[in-house]
């Protein structure tokens, strides 16, 4: 039996794409175009000579029956993670081209064609986001995975809006699914905060990374400063804990049928920089003001629900995923001041 993942080459899902192999699936990725998974095949390749790994190409999830034919060509799928998603900013569109409609379009359309033509699949997983669970609100708020952003397409005011909005209705479309359509399979959501660590390759790392990992190459050009670095700030996880969830989210019973809101801790650009400055002394990054880091007053969480229905579980510390991702750039490019 295999699992299906969409947008198999992105930052999270390839290393979903390698938690899965590891643990012995056999696993059909999909991407918008060969040239997105070809440098991915051959690096799992060469790390799982006997790995069942393949790709396929759908060139357009928002397309109706985007993914009819994968389905109908491998009935061998009892899997189906859908990760696919914009998460990235700039798009020369509106917010309804760039962001609603392929999340929720695409989600639709995942779950439209597993019921036509994979009545065999008993699970599928949403990567969806604490942006789907939190408010923009300057006021402290404990989050659970009861919470949903309410925020509404015609309300957003900038892409980060729009992203957060995205991804809140691509949820709802899921849940909503569910519900209506009654079909043959179990869904799980995964709902992850800013998600930190390295790629699942040296050789995929790029200058510019994913949208989250970014935030680390915008901090180490913080110019030298006495004043606290409290932007950005918010929730954290590791992308391999992250991964770790979508498996827990269909081979757990107990978590299956719940929204996994996946946290390992707080952070603020001050909290980076003084990781930061602890292990790479020699990049002589800013300072900031590292005694007054107030990372775990801005906002809070509480997921023991969510821990108790996987059994528990140790999260990555954010140091080990920032020394990770940031110990890969190096290795790449030398220092921090060539990343431009
Ligand atoms: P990446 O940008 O690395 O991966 C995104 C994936 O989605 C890529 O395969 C990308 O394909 C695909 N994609 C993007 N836009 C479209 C589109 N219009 N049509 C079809 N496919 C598309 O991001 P991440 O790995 O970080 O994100 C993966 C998922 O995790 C997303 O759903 C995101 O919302 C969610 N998430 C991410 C968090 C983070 O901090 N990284 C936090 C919370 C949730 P292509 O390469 O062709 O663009």
């Amino acid at each position: 039996m295999s699992v299906l993942i969409t947008g198999a080459n992105g930052f999270i899902a390839s290393h979903i794409v390698d938690t899965l192999l590891n643990s012995g699936y056999t696993v059909i990725g999909t991407a918008r175009a060969e040239s997105k998974f070809e440098p991915l095949l051959s690096e799992f390749k060469k790390k799982y000579p006997n790995a069942n790994l393949s790709y396929e190409v759908v060139a357009d999830i928002t397309a109706e029956g985007a993914f009819d034919d994968l389905l109908k060509k491998h009935p061998d799928i009892k899997y189906v993670l859908h990760t696919a998603s914009p998460f990235s900013f700039g798009y020369d569109k509106s917010f309804e081209e760039a962001y609603f409609k392929p999340a929720v379009e695409g989600t639709k359309n995942v779950l439209q064609s597993i019921k036509k033509y994979a009545p065999q699949v008993t699970n599928v997983v949403v990567t969806s986001s604490f942006a789907a669970i939190m408010r923009f609100t300057p006021d402290y708020v404990k989050y659970t995975n009861q919470d949903w952003n309410p925020m509404k397409l015609e309300e957003c005011k900038n892409e980060m809006e729009a992203y957060c909005a995205s991804k809140t209705h691509a949820e709802k479309a899921a849940w909503d699914f569910v519900k209506n359509e009654k079909p043959n399979f179990k869904l799980t959501t995964v709902c992850p905060p800013y998600v930190f660590g390295p790629q699942v390759f040296d050789s995929v790392v790029t200058k510019t990374l994913n949208t989250s990992n970014e935030l680390i190459n915008r901090i180490v050009k913080t110019p030298p400063t006495d004043e606290l670095v409290s932007e950005p700030s918010g929730l954290e996880v590791d992308v391999r804990d992250v991964a770790k969830f979508h498996q827990l989210a269909f081979e757990k019973e107990s978590a299956v049928g719940t929204r996994l809101f996946v946290v390992a801790g707080h952070f603020t650009g001050q909290t980076i920089l003084n990781i930061l400055n602890k292990h790479f002394p020699n990049e002589k990054l800013a300072v900031g003001a590292p005694e007054k880091d107030n990372a775990t007053e801005l906002i809070g969480y509480d997921i023991d629900n969510v821990l108790e229905s996987v059994g528990g579980y140790e999260f990555i510390s954010l140091e080990k995923s920032i020394v990770d991702a940031a110990s890969q750039y190096l290795k790449k490019f030398g220092s921090f001041k060539q990343i431009e």
